[in-house]
């Protein structure tokens, strides 16, 4: 079997990231989500989780400044399962020095299964999801079978 279930549970870990241009509309957003953001576990990278914070009285765990490897701290804590959702308002209009970082982050959401909005139509749709208040199960691909098969195929 080459998938595994896993269960997000009912109070979700929500990482929120936003590009300097969207800074603005996340803040607008958290608060006019705020209730709905207070039963869950927020992080986000360095500047937007520190913002959130001082303007909206949220509690927002900050990772690195994302151009200095927030996104990157993003993505190991969905490979490690302790990310559930990703709210991220990218600006599509400016590029950004760690475009690499960004594209990495929206790959490994994509492996694990990780819903993740980039952009604010996105994020109401999730944030009002049924979903949100309830466990939810998914399957991902069960890296220690891919793993050994890869390694019997080698050697
Ligand atoms: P920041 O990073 O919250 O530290 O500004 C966001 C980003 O990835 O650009």
């Amino acid at each position: 079997m080459n998938e595994i279930t896993l269960t997000i549970g009912k109070q979700k870990h929500i990482a929120l990231i936003a590009h300097d241009g969207k800074k603005k509309e996340m803040i607008e957003w958290c608060e006019w989500n705020k209730e709905l953001l207070r039963k869950h576990f927020l992080c986000g990278t360095g500047t937007t989780a520190r913002l959130i914070t001082d303007k909206t009285g949220l509690t927002v765990k900050a990772f690195n400044s994302g151009p200095l490897g927030g996104d990157q701290q993003i993505g190991a804590r969905i490979v490690e399962t302790s990310i559930d959702i990703v709210i991220f308002f990218c600006d599509p209009l400016y590029a950004q020095p760690h475009d690499p970082d960004v594209k990495a982050l929206l790959r490994i959401a994509n492996v694990y299964d990780i819903p993740i909005a980039t952009n604010k139509a996105s994020a109401d749709f999730m944030i009002t999801s049924r979903l949100m208040d309830r466990e939810y199960e998914h399957t991902v691909i069960n890296f220690n079978e891919v793993e050994s098969d890869r390694l019997s195929g080698i050697c």
